[in-house]
């Protein structure tokens, strides 16, 4: 379960537990992102503290764990490097899937080594209220977009921008995310003030 997480959310809680039930998975691995390939280092919270929220998130769930792979990974956070160990790390038995949010699928085009990527594991997009997945056959082409799967998730509409913009707004977020988040975002003063040009995405990482 790949993302930045900045933070994380009952969304993405939800689309892992749907993911984990529909695909027998035998455990999902929240791997936050700790520099994302596509945003400006000035755009996220730091690696640790998403780290540490994810933590939080995840501890009542025994399916649940999380990896450090790309908080101590050195450089852009591309999924293909991830991937390959993660898959070192399990061993040639493993079936590894990339679970993720599908408006950020919808980008893979864009992403470093997509074509390997495509091989080395199976795709999951959980779709938002308004995700457009047909636009996935246009992005990929029909062959490749028929190797993504998608999740039929409740309608939440819950969004780490939002929440973000709840909390330098001074508005509540309880409900949203596991209470623990909540109280580690207070804690540490998160998202109180703007971090300059948020989401500021470069057009293209693939070379
Ligand atoms: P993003 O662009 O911030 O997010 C795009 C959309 O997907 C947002 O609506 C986001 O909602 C949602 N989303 C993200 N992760 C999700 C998840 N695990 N479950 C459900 N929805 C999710 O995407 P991102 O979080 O930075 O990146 C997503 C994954 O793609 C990461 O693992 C990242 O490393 C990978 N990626 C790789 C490359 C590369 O290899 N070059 C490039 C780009 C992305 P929220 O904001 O509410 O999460």
């Amino acid at each position: 379960m790949g993302g930045t997480f900045d933070p994380i959310h009952y969304g993405h809680l939800i689309a892992a537990e749907e993911a984990r039930s529909r695909f027998k998975l035998d455990e999902v691995v929240f791997i936050p992102c700790g520099q994302p390939a596509h945003k400006k280092p000035y755009a996220v919270t730091p690696a640790e503290d998403r780290y540490a929220m994810v933590v939080l998130a995840i501890a009542s769930n025994p399916w649940f764990t999380v990896s450090r792979l790309e908080v101590d990974r050195p450089g852009p956070s591309y999924a293909i490097d991830t991937i390959r160990q993660l898959k070192e790390q399990l061993g040639p038995e493993a079936e590894v899937f990339f679970i993720t949010g599908a408006d950020a699928i919808l980008e893979i085009a864009t992403w470093h080594d997509n074509g390997s990527l495509l091989r080395e594991c199976q795709f999951i997009a959980a779709p938002r209220p308004g995700s457009d997945l047909r636009r996935l056959e246009e992005a990929l082409g029909r062959e490749r977009a028929a190797l993504v799967q998608t999740l039929h998730l409740p309608c939440v509409e819950i969004s780490s921008t939002d929440i973000r913009a709840r909390v330098a707004a001074g508005d509540s977020i309880r409900y949203l995310t596991p209470e623990p988040v909540e109280s580690y975002i207070v804690k540490r003063h998160l998202y109180r003030a703007s971090r300059g040009p948020e989401h500021e995405t470069a057009s293209s990482d693939a070379d």
